[in-house]
Protein backbone atom coordinates (compact mmCIF):
# COMPACT_ATOMS: atom_id res chain seq x y z
CA UNK A 1 0.00 0.00 0.00
CA UNK A 2 1.90 3.14 -1.13
CA UNK A 3 2.29 6.40 1.26
CA UNK A 4 1.32 9.25 0.45
CA UNK A 5 4.55 10.40 0.06
CA UNK A 6 5.15 7.99 -2.57
CA UNK A 7 1.94 8.69 -4.56
CA UNK A 8 3.08 12.23 -4.86
CA UNK A 9 6.25 10.76 -6.77
CA UNK A 10 5.68 10.54 -10.89
CA UNK A 11 7.68 7.17 -11.05
CA UNK A 12 7.07 7.12 -14.78
CA UNK A 13 9.00 10.45 -15.45
CA UNK A 14 11.38 9.59 -12.41
CA UNK A 15 12.69 6.45 -14.18
CA UNK A 16 12.73 8.07 -17.65
CA UNK A 17 15.29 10.32 -16.19
CA UNK A 18 17.22 8.01 -14.26
CA UNK A 19 17.63 5.85 -17.49
CA UNK A 20 18.58 8.88 -19.15
CA UNK A 21 21.27 9.72 -16.81
CA UNK A 22 22.68 6.04 -16.48
CA UNK A 23 22.98 5.42 -20.11
CA UNK A 24 25.25 8.64 -20.40
CA UNK A 25 27.24 7.92 -16.72
CA UNK A 26 26.80 4.24 -15.45
CA UNK A 27 30.29 2.97 -14.88
CA UNK A 28 31.12 -0.44 -16.93
CA UNK A 29 32.05 -2.56 -14.50
CA UNK A 30 32.55 -6.37 -15.33
CA UNK A 31 29.50 -7.56 -13.75
CA UNK A 32 27.97 -5.42 -16.01
CA UNK A 33 28.46 -7.03 -19.28
CA UNK A 34 27.62 -10.24 -18.09
CA UNK A 35 23.98 -11.73 -17.87
CA UNK A 36 25.03 -15.24 -16.08
CA UNK A 37 23.47 -15.79 -13.31
CA UNK A 38 26.56 -17.33 -11.99
CA UNK A 39 28.79 -14.57 -12.40
CA UNK A 40 25.98 -12.16 -11.35
CA UNK A 41 25.96 -14.43 -7.91
CA UNK A 42 29.64 -13.79 -7.27
CA UNK A 43 30.02 -10.39 -7.57
CA UNK A 44 26.43 -10.02 -5.80
CA UNK A 45 28.35 -11.77 -3.06
CA UNK A 46 31.46 -10.15 -3.17
CA UNK A 47 30.07 -6.46 -3.07
CA UNK A 48 28.03 -7.20 -0.07
CA UNK A 49 30.70 -5.72 2.33
CA UNK A 50 33.68 -4.99 -0.21
CA UNK A 51 34.34 -1.74 -2.42
CA UNK A 52 33.84 -1.95 -6.03
CA UNK A 53 37.23 -1.22 -6.32
CA UNK A 54 38.71 -3.86 -4.18
CA UNK A 55 36.19 -6.38 -5.58
CA UNK A 56 37.13 -5.85 -9.74
CA UNK A 57 40.53 -8.11 -9.00
CA UNK A 58 38.50 -10.73 -6.53
CA UNK A 59 36.39 -11.12 -9.31
CA UNK A 60 38.06 -11.53 -12.20
CA UNK A 61 40.44 -13.79 -10.51
CA UNK A 62 37.74 -15.94 -8.96
CA UNK A 63 35.75 -16.81 -12.71
CA UNK A 64 39.24 -17.28 -14.13
CA UNK A 65 40.13 -20.16 -11.00
CA UNK A 66 36.05 -20.71 -10.57
CA UNK A 67 34.36 -20.54 -13.93
CA UNK A 68 30.47 -21.82 -13.84
CA UNK A 69 28.26 -23.53 -10.61
CA UNK A 70 29.90 -26.94 -11.23
CA UNK A 71 33.38 -25.81 -11.02
CA UNK A 72 32.61 -24.02 -7.94
CA UNK A 73 30.88 -26.95 -6.51
CA UNK A 74 33.60 -29.56 -7.19
CA UNK A 75 36.22 -27.18 -5.27
CA UNK A 76 37.62 -27.89 -1.93
CA UNK A 77 36.46 -25.77 0.76
CA UNK A 78 40.45 -24.99 1.60
CA UNK A 79 40.63 -23.75 -2.75
CA UNK A 80 37.57 -21.22 -2.17
CA UNK A 81 39.18 -19.72 0.77
CA UNK A 82 42.20 -19.52 -0.13
CA UNK A 83 41.28 -17.58 -3.34
CA UNK A 84 38.45 -15.33 -0.79
CA UNK A 85 41.34 -14.77 1.13
CA UNK A 86 42.09 -10.73 1.66
CA UNK A 87 38.01 -10.10 1.06
CA UNK A 88 37.31 -10.78 4.46
CA UNK A 89 33.82 -12.27 5.96
CA UNK A 90 34.34 -15.87 4.84
CA UNK A 91 31.06 -16.99 5.81
CA UNK A 92 30.23 -15.18 1.97
CA UNK A 93 32.77 -18.15 0.77
CA UNK A 94 30.99 -20.66 2.45
CA UNK A 95 27.64 -19.85 1.33
CA UNK A 96 28.91 -19.14 -2.22
CA UNK A 97 30.45 -22.60 -2.30
CA UNK A 98 27.00 -24.53 -0.62
CA UNK A 99 25.29 -22.34 -2.99
CA UNK A 100 27.00 -23.76 -6.18
CA UNK A 101 26.71 -27.24 -4.72
CA UNK A 102 23.09 -26.87 -4.39
CA UNK A 103 22.41 -25.67 -7.62
CA UNK A 104 24.57 -28.48 -9.25
CA UNK A 105 22.76 -31.07 -7.22
CA UNK A 106 19.71 -29.48 -8.08
CA UNK A 107 19.59 -27.88 -11.31
CA UNK A 108 22.47 -29.35 -13.01
CA UNK A 109 24.96 -26.11 -12.83
CA UNK A 110 21.74 -23.81 -14.30
CA UNK A 111 20.29 -21.27 -11.84
CA UNK A 112 16.84 -21.23 -12.73
CA UNK A 113 15.20 -18.05 -13.21
CA UNK A 114 12.62 -18.22 -9.92
CA UNK A 115 12.63 -15.76 -7.05
CA UNK A 116 11.39 -18.10 -4.93
CA UNK A 117 14.83 -21.08 -5.99
CA UNK A 118 17.46 -18.04 -5.99
CA UNK A 119 16.01 -16.81 -2.66
CA UNK A 120 16.52 -20.16 -0.95
CA UNK A 121 20.00 -20.62 -1.50
CA UNK A 122 22.65 -20.50 1.04
CA UNK A 123 23.79 -16.93 2.08
CA UNK A 124 20.98 -15.42 -0.02
CA UNK A 125 19.29 -13.31 1.11
CA UNK A 126 16.08 -10.95 -0.43
CA UNK A 127 18.34 -8.44 -1.65
CA UNK A 128 20.57 -11.02 -3.35
CA UNK A 129 17.84 -12.93 -4.32
CA UNK A 130 16.09 -9.59 -6.36
CA UNK A 131 18.98 -8.16 -7.75
CA UNK A 132 20.37 -11.56 -8.96
CA UNK A 133 16.50 -11.92 -10.54
CA UNK A 134 16.84 -8.71 -12.38
CA UNK A 135 20.77 -8.80 -13.52
CA UNK A 136 20.27 -11.44 -14.81
CA UNK A 137 16.93 -12.33 -15.69
CA UNK A 138 15.99 -8.79 -15.97
CA UNK A 139 12.78 -9.25 -13.62
CA UNK A 140 11.01 -6.39 -12.34
CA UNK A 141 12.02 -7.19 -8.32
CA UNK A 142 12.79 -4.94 -6.20
CA UNK A 143 16.03 -4.15 -4.18
CA UNK A 144 17.21 -2.52 -1.32
CA UNK A 145 20.94 -2.10 -0.82
CA UNK A 146 22.81 0.60 0.86
CA UNK A 147 22.95 2.66 -1.80
CA UNK A 148 19.35 2.53 -2.98
CA UNK A 149 18.10 2.90 0.56
CA UNK A 150 19.71 6.22 0.82
CA UNK A 151 18.43 7.32 -2.55
CA UNK A 152 14.76 6.02 -1.50
CA UNK A 153 15.12 7.53 2.21
CA UNK A 154 16.28 11.37 0.49
CA UNK A 155 13.75 11.40 -1.99
CA UNK A 156 10.98 10.75 0.60
CA UNK A 157 12.59 12.97 3.06
CA UNK A 158 12.07 9.86 4.96
CA UNK A 159 12.76 10.47 9.06
CA UNK A 160 12.02 7.23 10.03
CA UNK A 161 15.39 4.84 10.94
CA UNK A 162 15.69 2.43 8.04
CA UNK A 163 16.80 -0.44 10.37
CA UNK A 164 13.54 -0.08 12.14
CA UNK A 165 10.59 -2.80 10.99
CA UNK A 166 8.76 0.38 9.69
CA UNK A 167 11.05 2.19 7.66
CA UNK A 168 12.44 -1.10 5.83
CA UNK A 169 9.15 -1.65 5.09
CA UNK A 170 8.49 1.76 3.62
CA UNK A 171 11.97 1.30 1.81
CA UNK A 172 10.59 -2.02 0.21
CA UNK A 173 7.49 -0.27 -0.73
CA UNK A 174 8.79 2.79 -2.36
CA UNK A 175 11.17 0.29 -4.41
CA UNK A 176 8.29 -1.65 -5.37
CA UNK A 177 6.23 1.28 -6.50
CA UNK A 178 9.14 2.63 -8.15
CA UNK A 179 9.29 -0.16 -10.74
CA UNK A 180 9.00 -0.29 -14.31
CA UNK A 181 6.21 -3.08 -15.34
CA UNK A 182 9.33 -5.22 -16.91
CA UNK A 183 12.76 -4.85 -17.24
CA UNK A 184 14.52 -4.39 -13.83
CA UNK A 185 18.21 -4.61 -14.79
CA UNK A 186 18.71 -1.04 -16.14
CA UNK A 187 16.20 0.74 -13.52
CA UNK A 188 17.55 -1.45 -10.73
CA UNK A 189 21.40 -0.56 -11.79
CA UNK A 190 20.30 2.79 -12.44
CA UNK A 191 18.91 3.23 -9.00
CA UNK A 192 22.06 2.23 -7.39
CA UNK A 193 24.57 3.99 -9.27
CA UNK A 194 22.44 7.33 -8.63
CA UNK A 195 23.49 6.32 -4.66
CA UNK A 196 27.09 5.20 -5.82
CA UNK A 197 27.74 8.53 -7.71
CA UNK A 198 26.19 11.39 -6.97
CA UNK A 199 23.18 10.87 -4.05
CA UNK A 200 26.71 9.74 -1.68
CA UNK A 201 26.65 9.45 1.74
CA UNK A 202 28.75 13.13 2.27
CA UNK A 203 28.04 15.99 0.14
CA UNK A 204 25.62 14.73 -2.50
CA UNK A 205 25.03 16.54 -5.67
CA UNK A 206 21.70 17.85 -5.68
CA UNK A 207 22.17 20.07 -8.44
CA UNK A 208 23.02 17.68 -11.54
CA UNK A 209 20.62 15.08 -9.98
CA UNK A 210 18.81 13.84 -12.64
CA UNK A 211 15.80 13.58 -10.23
CA UNK A 212 15.97 16.08 -8.04
CA UNK A 213 12.80 17.52 -9.58
CA UNK A 214 11.30 14.30 -7.81
CA UNK A 215 13.48 14.89 -4.59
CA UNK A 216 11.72 15.95 -1.20
CA UNK A 217 14.87 16.11 1.05
CA UNK A 218 15.33 19.06 2.91
CA UNK A 219 18.65 18.06 4.78
CA UNK A 220 20.30 15.45 2.31
CA UNK A 221 23.25 14.68 4.38
CA UNK A 222 21.47 13.93 7.16
CA UNK A 223 19.87 10.98 5.59
CA UNK A 224 19.51 8.48 5.88
CA UNK A 225 18.68 7.96 9.99
CA UNK A 226 19.48 4.88 11.93
CA UNK A 227 19.31 3.85 15.23
CA UNK A 228 22.00 4.57 17.29
CA UNK A 229 25.17 1.89 16.98
CA UNK A 230 25.83 0.14 19.96
CA UNK A 231 29.04 0.75 21.72
CA UNK A 232 32.56 -0.88 20.77
CA UNK A 233 33.71 -3.37 23.06
CA UNK A 234 37.42 -3.86 23.46
CA UNK A 235 38.59 -7.54 23.25
CA UNK A 236 42.30 -9.17 24.05
CA UNK A 237 43.20 -11.86 21.67
CA UNK A 238 46.66 -13.06 22.89
CA UNK A 239 48.32 -15.52 20.38
CA UNK A 240 51.93 -17.11 20.31
CA UNK A 241 54.86 -16.99 17.99
CA UNK A 242 56.08 -20.80 18.08
CA UNK A 243 59.24 -21.39 15.86
CA UNK A 244 60.95 -24.84 15.10
CA UNK A 245 63.62 -24.90 12.48
CA UNK A 246 62.17 -22.23 10.52
CA UNK A 247 58.94 -23.39 10.64
CA UNK A 248 55.92 -21.46 12.33
CA UNK A 249 53.27 -23.46 14.21
CA UNK A 250 49.65 -22.72 13.24
CA UNK A 251 46.39 -23.74 14.32
CA UNK A 252 43.25 -24.13 11.68
CA UNK A 253 39.63 -22.77 13.30
CA UNK A 254 37.08 -25.12 13.99
CA UNK A 255 33.27 -23.74 14.45
CA UNK A 256 33.45 -20.12 14.78
CA UNK A 257 33.24 -17.32 12.26
CA UNK A 258 37.25 -18.10 11.08
CA UNK A 259 36.32 -21.96 10.65
CA UNK A 260 38.46 -23.25 8.52
CA UNK A 261 41.05 -20.46 8.31
CA UNK A 262 44.58 -20.58 9.90
CA UNK A 263 45.57 -18.46 13.11
CA UNK A 264 48.88 -17.83 15.39
CA UNK A 265 47.80 -20.69 18.52
CA UNK A 266 46.08 -18.99 21.07
CA UNK A 267 47.86 -18.48 24.10
CA UNK A 268 45.25 -19.24 27.15
CA UNK A 269 47.99 -19.03 29.90
CA UNK A 270 48.95 -15.19 31.27
CA UNK A 271 52.17 -13.93 29.34
CA UNK A 272 54.74 -11.35 30.70
CA UNK A 273 55.09 -8.41 28.52
CA UNK A 274 58.71 -9.40 28.40
CA UNK A 275 57.69 -11.58 25.37
CA UNK A 276 55.74 -9.50 23.47
CA UNK A 277 56.57 -8.90 20.01
CA UNK A 278 54.13 -7.25 18.08
CA UNK A 279 50.55 -5.60 19.13
CA UNK A 280 48.24 -3.88 16.87
CA UNK A 281 44.26 -3.22 16.99
CA UNK A 282 41.92 -4.34 14.05
CA UNK A 283 38.19 -3.76 14.24
CA UNK A 284 35.76 -7.83 14.05
CA UNK A 285 31.70 -5.95 14.35
CA UNK A 286 31.12 -3.91 17.04
CA UNK A 287 34.47 -4.68 18.50
CA UNK A 288 37.57 -3.92 19.05
CA UNK A 289 40.58 -6.24 19.30
CA UNK A 290 43.78 -6.19 20.18
CA UNK A 291 45.72 -9.10 18.90
CA UNK A 292 49.24 -9.42 20.92
CA UNK A 293 51.84 -11.66 19.89
CA UNK A 294 53.95 -13.53 22.29
CA UNK A 295 57.22 -15.44 21.90
CA UNK A 296 56.64 -19.04 23.19
CA UNK A 297 58.34 -22.31 23.62
CA UNK A 298 56.85 -25.31 20.82
CA UNK A 299 54.33 -27.60 23.02
CA UNK A 300 55.65 -31.41 23.79
CA UNK A 301 52.47 -32.50 21.35
CA UNK A 302 50.37 -30.61 19.05
CA UNK A 303 46.53 -30.52 18.64
CA UNK A 304 45.00 -32.31 15.37
CA UNK A 305 44.52 -28.64 14.48
CA UNK A 306 47.55 -27.46 14.98
CA UNK A 307 50.39 -27.69 11.91
CA UNK A 308 54.10 -26.22 11.37
CA UNK A 309 53.93 -24.43 8.54
CA UNK A 310 57.22 -22.84 6.60
CA UNK A 311 57.09 -19.42 5.55
CA UNK A 312 57.11 -20.51 1.62
CA UNK A 313 53.77 -22.38 2.42
CA UNK A 314 52.35 -19.48 4.08
CA UNK A 315 51.16 -17.73 1.09
CA UNK A 316 48.94 -20.94 -0.07
CA UNK A 317 47.33 -21.22 3.16
CA UNK A 318 43.93 -19.41 3.88
CA UNK A 319 45.17 -17.17 6.76
CA UNK A 320 42.71 -15.12 8.71
CA UNK A 321 43.74 -11.41 7.43
CA UNK A 322 45.11 -10.00 10.73
CA UNK A 323 47.25 -12.80 11.34
CA UNK A 324 48.86 -12.87 7.71
CA UNK A 325 49.46 -9.12 8.75
CA UNK A 326 51.24 -10.31 12.13
CA UNK A 327 53.43 -13.11 10.22
CA UNK A 328 54.16 -11.13 7.54
CA UNK A 329 55.68 -7.98 10.36
CA UNK A 330 57.08 -10.61 12.21
CA UNK A 331 59.05 -12.66 9.60
CA UNK A 332 60.30 -9.17 7.88
CA UNK A 333 62.18 -8.64 11.61
CA UNK A 334 63.45 -11.93 10.85
CA UNK A 335 61.79 -13.31 13.66
CA UNK A 336 61.27 -16.92 11.85
CA UNK A 337 65.08 -17.51 13.40
S1 LIG B 1 18.37 15.56 -5.33
FE1 LIG B 1 20.11 15.17 -3.99
S2 LIG B 1 19.29 14.06 -2.25
FE2 LIG B 1 17.75 13.98 -3.87
S3 LIG B 1 18.15 12.05 -4.95
FE3 LIG B 1 19.29 13.64 -6.03
S4 LIG B 1 21.34 13.67 -5.11
FE4 LIG B 1 19.97 12.53 -3.73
Amino acid sequence: MPTEIQKNIDAKALRQKLARWFRQHGRDLPWRRTHDPYAILVSEFMLQQTQVVTVRDYYARWLARFPDFTALAAASEDDVLHVWQGLGYYARARNLHRAAQEVAAQYGGQLPDDLAAIAALPGVGRYTAGAVASFAFDRATPIIDANIARVIARLLNLQEPIDTKRGAEILWQTAEALLPPRGGRLHNSALMELGALLCTPRAPQCLICPVREHCAAENPESLPRKKPRPKTVALAENCAWIVRAGKLLLEQQTGSRWRGLWKLPVLASPVAKAQLLLAFDYPFTNHRVTLSVYASRAPLTLTPAQQWVSLTEIDSIALAAPHRRAIKRLAAQDALK
